[in-house]
């Protein structure tokens, strides 16, 4: 079978993802979800023309001479009556402006006397009062279908008086790792075995990522154990598997998945890492294959799984995001396969960001994943480039 693009490979991934079911949430739990809806405003915000300062309410047209205090207005305790000729009342942040008043001078540009206060400054006529809803009015949209709540949302939605919203369900991932070399973390390590990092590591994108995990353990490489475990796959979106997808004895998940009713839509891709990748549709349910090593695996979730799980949960923006760097070293034409190398940038104080990748970029290594902050992408037939070039990275 040809090596598919990457292109190519996501179209038919994103082609076969739409947005699941959707569910009503408390704001308290919506941290990361995605709005299925518009939020609207249950009231007008600020709902009465309030105070923005500590000081005194007065009308403009009065403030030449010394004004009678009458009263004060509270935050949340209004003043019970209006403002008259030569009147002012004591009034502080937040307080409802009473009626009558129409201008409020900051308690530092004035001075008092017994009952009497005088206005040494006043800049203009209407200052410091936010007026009715000056932030947002009753029924306007807060915030549109396809955001993704952040902690400032949240405030805005509250604010509005919004209890509950609706949002897209959290996609359930199930996660099986292949492997008789792999032990779990913690475990006492014999000789020819290695510690499970993949299954970490997927659960925690998963969760970064505003789905949930459901690990189904490891499987030994034997059809018995494979088939035994793939009978756990249930009631998920997406299921991936870890391993096992190349061509070697002992990679046999493929096969047992067919078996089991697996409708492979390609398996190898025209990228580096991650050439193994297996996708399809698993009994209704997304299938991804995942080559074993760890920089394989992560690179297949950034370029595949992320966009169908955020199509899934309804975002618009389906990868992380795409910048550009200045290289600092000269790379080697492409490889006839998209390259995603590990690679480190740095910014300058002008912003301006500088990239490299100048190490091993061996899909087993997993210090050099973990301290890359992005991917260099090198297109298939990508000429060779100089140190100094602008090259495409994408923000991991
Ligand atoms: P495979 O894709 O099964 O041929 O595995 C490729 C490489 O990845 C081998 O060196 C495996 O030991 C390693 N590998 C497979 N699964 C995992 C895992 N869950 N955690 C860490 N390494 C793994
Ligand atoms: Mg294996």
């Amino acid at each position: 079978m040809a090596l598919l693009p990457v292109p190519e490979a996501l179209e038919t991934i994103l082609n076969r993802s739409h947005p699941i079911e959707t569910e009503i949430i408390s704001i308290h739990d919506a941290l990361g979800r995605v709005l299925a809806d518009d939020v609207r405003s249950q009231l007008t915000q600020p709902p009465f023309a309030a105070s923005a300062m500590d000081g005194y309410a007065v009308r403009f047209d009065d403030i030449g001479g010394p004004l009678t205090l009458i009263g004060e207005s509270q935050a949340g305790k209004s003043f019970d009556g209006s403002l008259s000729n030569g009147e002012a009342l004591r009034i502080f942040t937040g307080a409802p402006v009473p009626v009558g008043a129409d201008t409020v001078i900051m308690q530092e540009n004035t001075s008092f006397e017994g009952n009497q206060v005088t206005i040494n400054e006043c800049r203009a006529k209407g200052i410091n009062i936010r007026k009715i809803g000056e932030d947002f009015k009753k029924d306007d949209i807060l915030l549109k279908k396809g955001v993704k709540i952040t902690a400032r949302h949240i405030a805005v939605i509250a604010a509005g008086n919004v209890e509950k919203i609706c949002v897209y369900r959290k996609p359930k991932v199930a996660i099986l790792s292949t492997g008789d070399e792999l032990l779990d973390v913690g475990s006492e390590i014999s000789p020819d075995k290695i510690v499970n990092s993949n299954v970490p590591l997927f659960m925690a994108l998963i969760k970064e990522n505003g789905g949930i995990p459901v690990n189904l353990g490891t499987a030994r490489d034997t059809l018995d154990d494979v088939k035994a475990k793939i009978l756990k796959v249930k009631d998920v979106d997406i299921f991936v598997s870890i391993g096992g997808v190349s061509v070697g004895d002992y990679d046999i998940i493929k096969d047992v998945l067919k078996d089991a009713g697996l409708k492979v839509d390609f398996w190898k891709v025209a990228m580096k890492p991650g050439k193994p990748i297996v996708y399809g549709d698993f009994k209704g349910i997304h299938y991804f294959g995942m080559p074993g090593n760890p920089s394989s695996a992560y690179i297949c979730f950034v370029n595949f799984m992320l966009p169908a799980m955020n199509k899934m949960q309804g975002l618009g923006e389906y990868g992380y995001p795409i910048s550009h760097a200045i290289l600092d070293h000269d790379i080697k034409e492409g490889s006839g396969r998209m390259n995603f190398m590990r690679a480190i940038y740095t910014e300058n104080q002008d912003g301006i960001k500088t990239v490299s990748a100048n190490f091993s970029q061996s899909s087993a290594l997993l210090k050099t994943m973990s301290d890359a902050n992005c991917l260099l992408i090198r297109d298939v037939k990508a000429p060779p480039a100089k140190a100094g070039e602008l090259v495409k990275i994408v923000l991991i």
